[in-house]
């Protein structure tokens, strides 16, 4: 299924940190860029190992895994690309795995205006661990069982195949987690090797920072994938020309059926955060259009159960070719 023309599979397109509910619910926030016989996952939500093997991509076929921010429904199952997927990668890397993402916040967020009273965080000592220490974490978390199928078996261990490093925002760029989580900026380089350049910018998710926007330019096609963000300069920037640009959105009026019934201070809470750090289907269409992209497609649904009219409803706004992909759609890059 992977020609040599580049194309992505939407391996999961729910957001959101639970299981939705359903008869066939969609798969956690993950995305697969496929470019020969080589394949990019950009964030690696619930179900993600699962959905690769159906997608019939291979992990050995794995180059790089990108992570866009921290929050859990884009990392709860990176852990288990590593430590299932080294049992069908060969005992001799041919490749490193690359995992690449956000670094250490280095301060706590601001507690939202709606806290009544102090707040301690867990693990004070190490509050906001980035990319490359959460890999280890879940590796020496797992020591037992690597080092038992080391011993036993032979087997190699993740860490002969995957090293994972953080992203180091531009110096000039003005960012800080808390002051500045989103200057407006260019696109930086992040990852590049013979078939793909991979270039980032920080994204509207605050208090989640630093949040990244990825775009990756292969020969034959490019692809844009949003990240978790409200509407972004700096996404439109990046997606400036894209053959396709896959952007997240959130139901909002989903949003406000939920969030009037529960009137607690969490439920306020959430709400400030869906309006400050989501967009909507149809802000993402302005934005597709202002950028002149080719394809947009709409993932990271939430609720992942709505109705798809509430996805297609102004599908006749954008310019281009519109979809909302269901879980391993194919959608080519090439013209
Ligand atoms: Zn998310
Ligand atoms: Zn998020």
């Amino acid at each position: 299924m992977t020609g040599s023309k580049p194309s992505v599979v939407t391996l999961g397109t729910a957001g959101g940190p639970v299981w939705w509910p359903g008869q066939r619910p969609r798969a956690g926030i993950s995305t697969a860029v496929v470019v020969g016989d080589r394949t990019y996952i950009v964030d690696a939500g619930t179900g993600v190992g699962r959905q690769l093997v159906q997608a019939g991509l291979s992990m050995s076929s794995v180059h790089g895994i990108f992570l866009t921010h921290m929050h859990s429904d884009h990392t709860v199952d990176l852990a288990s690309l590593a430590i299932f997927g080294i049992m069908r990668m060969p005992a001799d890397p041919t490749h490193t795995v690359d995992i690449v993402g956000p670094g250490d916040r280095g301060v706590l967020p601001a507690p939202t205006a709606r806290a009544t009273a102090a707040l301690s965080p867990v693990f004070a000592d190490e509050p906001t661990p980035g990319t490359a220490r959460m890999f280890e974490m879940l590796m020496r978390a797992y020591a037992t069982d690597i080092n038992d199928r080391l011993f036993d078996s032979l087997r190699p261990t993740p860490l002969d195949w995957f090293r994972a490093r953080d992203i180091v925002v531009p110096g000039d760029a003005g960012f800080h987690a808390n002051d500045c989580p989103t200057p407006d900026m260019e696109p930086f380089p992040v990852y590049e090797d013979d078939v793909v350049r991979v270039s980032a910018v920080l994204v509207k998710h605050a208090p989640m920072t630093p949040a990244f926007g990825y775009r990756f330019d292969a020969e034959g096609g490019s692809v844009v994938i949003s990240g978790d963000t409200a509407r972004s300069d700096n996404v439109a920037r990046l997606a400036a020309g894209a053959d396709l640009l896959l952007h997240e959105a959130v139901d909002f009026g989903w949003v406000e059926r939920r969030y009037q019934e529960q009137r607690d201070l969490s439920a306020k809470a959430t709400r400030d955060h869906h309006y400050a750090a989501h967009t909507s289907p149809r802000e993402a269409i302005e934005l597709a259009n202002d950028a002149g992209v080719r394809q947009l497609a709409l993932h990271h649904l939430a609720p992942g159960n709505s109705r798809a009219e509430v996805w297609d409803r102004d599908r006749h706004l954008f310019r281009g070719d519109f979809r909302v992909p269901a879980d391993l759609d194919v959608i080519e890059l090439a013209r």
